[in-house]
């Protein structure tokens, strides 16, 4: 991980993943998507497509 750096909400966000029951954020959102829970990665035209 990461260490904090001054800037929490800078540019790493979190959401729920879409792909597993998921009950607390595990899918990083940025420029890609990437859950690390079941490992769902792509970006959101990747996931739009296999939803
Ligand atoms: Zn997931």
């Amino acid at each position: 991980m990461q260490g904090c750096t001054r800037s929490k909400a800078a540019s790493k966000r979190k959401t729920v993943c879409p792909f597993h029951n998921d009950k607390n954020p595990s899918m990083k959102v940025d420029k890609r998507l990437h859950c690390f829970v079941c490992q769902a990665d792509g970006d959101t035209v990747d996931f739009a497509s296999r939803l």
